[in-house]
């Protein structure tokens, strides 16, 4: 029997939700509440979003605006099954008009509910975006080589690994993983970055792929709230040799073919392949690269014995066939000449 009397439209009902019918309940309590006006500060140059307290990564801005509509909706604690559609129109560069629309079940209701509401947007600059125009800077990588210069080549992987390398930090949430500044030098590349700790992984991922070395150097440069601030100087030494050097070590003539935690050598005598430990060239000699060779021809093939011309004195030379070679007879082939020994080149 409906005994009770909702005491705001005087109807019979069986139970009361608060004090009212479920009728009068729904009616009193909206489904959702919003601001009529959401404020965003977003950094005009990288997108990053300044969210309670401080910045946050770059997004798209309908992201930005829907994550912001989402922190300030108070939805209606007995609401289940939710489903939030945004309608986000662009009124200017920094106002945006949002619908948002609302479906749930209260107490077994289905309810529908759109909210308006307006996202003012304003610009700044972000706490990252604000250092590097400052040209600020926790590290810088000294890339230099051991008794010689970086090439070319050398120096562009090294760039695209810290880009790279920072990426994959930033990315991370170490929001001071940026390059402010390169210098090209005669001796190598000063990589000025944001983060210091970028800067050894950086340094670690150019050993495995060049080779080398680092060393950290840690100089005190200022004080922020009672804490030591210091910069780190990594001198990164790329190693004395490089692909295509054509180097004499272990009484073996070898052509390098790939540098980094282990070196990748072609023995030229027999053509077998071998990896050494780079610590194995510190007594290694340079005898020239792959720039250096001579053309000759190659007179005969016979089995594992051929006859090369000797270009340097045009007298014919027999040897043994090394491996790497896969020329036929008569044609031209590239060969060096070390200690009165001629070797053939891949
Ligand atoms: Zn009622
Ligand atoms: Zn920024």
């Amino acid at each position: 029997m409906n005994s009770i009397v909702c005491p705001k439209c005087g109807k019979f009902i069986e139970s009361l939700m608060g004090s009212l019918c479920k009728d009068c309940y729904i009616q009193k309590y909206d489904l959702a509440h919003l601001p009529h006006v959401i404020e965003v500060d977003i950094c005009s140059k990288c997108g990053a979003m300044f969210d309670r307290g401080q910045w946050n990564d770059r997004k798209d801005i309908e992201e930005i605006i829907m994550e912001k509509i989402e922190k300030h909706l108070l939805i209606h604690d007995e609401a289940k099954n939710i489903e939030i559609e945004y309608d986000i129109l662009k009124l200017s560069t920094n106002k945006y008009n949002v619908k948002v629309k609302l479906d749930a079940t209260i107490l077994g209701e289905n309810l529908k509910q759109t909210i308006m509401t307006e996202v003012r947007v304003s610009f700044r600059s972000c706490d990252v975006c604000s250092r590097i125009s400052g040209g600020y800077y926790e590290g810088i990588i000294q890339l230099r080589a051991t008794n010689r210069l970086p090439t070319r080549k050398e120096k562009e992987r090294s760039l695209s690994v810290t880009s790279e390398v920072l990426g994959a930090q930033y990315n991370k949430g170490d929001r001071f993983s940026f390059i402010t500044d390169v210098q090209e030098l005669k001796a190598g590349l000063d990589i000025y970055i944001g983060s210091s700790k970028a800067g050894r992984n950086v340094c670690k991922s150019i050993e495995e792929d060049l080779g080398g070395h680092f060393l950290e150097s840690p100089s005190l440069y200022g004080q922020k709230d009672g804490k030591e601030l210091y910069r780190i100087t990594f001198s990164m030494r790329l190693p004395e040799f490089k692909a295509g050097d054509i180097v004499h070590v272990n009484d073996k003539l070898v052509l390098i073919r790939s540098v980094g935690k282990t070196v990748n050598v072609l023995d030229l005598s027999t053509g077998t392949r071998i990896s050494l430990k780079l610590k194995e060239l510190d007594n290694a000699n340079l005898v020239g690269d792959i720039n250096n060779s001579k053309s000759t021809v190659l007179v005969a093939k016979e089995d594992d014995m051929i006859m090369v011309l000797d270009p340097f004195n045009y007298r014919t030379i027999t040897m043994k066939k090394p491996l790497h070679l896969e020329v036929d007879s008569g044609k031209e082939i590239d060969v060096i000449k070390f200690e009165d020994e001629l070797f053939v080149l891949p």
